[in-house]
């Protein structure tokens, strides 16, 4: 499942101040800095959520399209399996 969103956590006067990620519970998107308009707002939390969603989510076709069954990287080479000795 790969269901995030952008999600306005606090407002004022109907004006966004923080935004959050659906699916990452402690990310904030803090825009209250730059208060001007309320499309102002709105344009800046999007844009960090898209920020955000590039580097955390990635588009959810490239993901379709490529989905490796195993882990990307993996734990390769003749020393690594040492058993434990005490
Ligand atoms: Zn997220």
């Amino acid at each position: 499942m790969n269901d995030a969103d952008l999600v306005i956590i606090e407002s004022w006067q109907d004006v966004p101040l923080k935004g959050g990620c659906s699916a990452c519970p402690q990310v904030i998107f803090d825009a209250a800095a730059f208060i001007g308009n309320k499309r102002q707002q709105e344009l800046t939390l999007t844009a960090m959520f898209s920020v955000h969603y590039d580097q955390v989510h990635k588009p959810p076709d490239q993901l379709l399209t490529n989905w490796p069954s195993h882990p990307a990287f993996r734990a390769s080479g003749n020393h690594s399996r040492r058993k434990p000795q005490k």
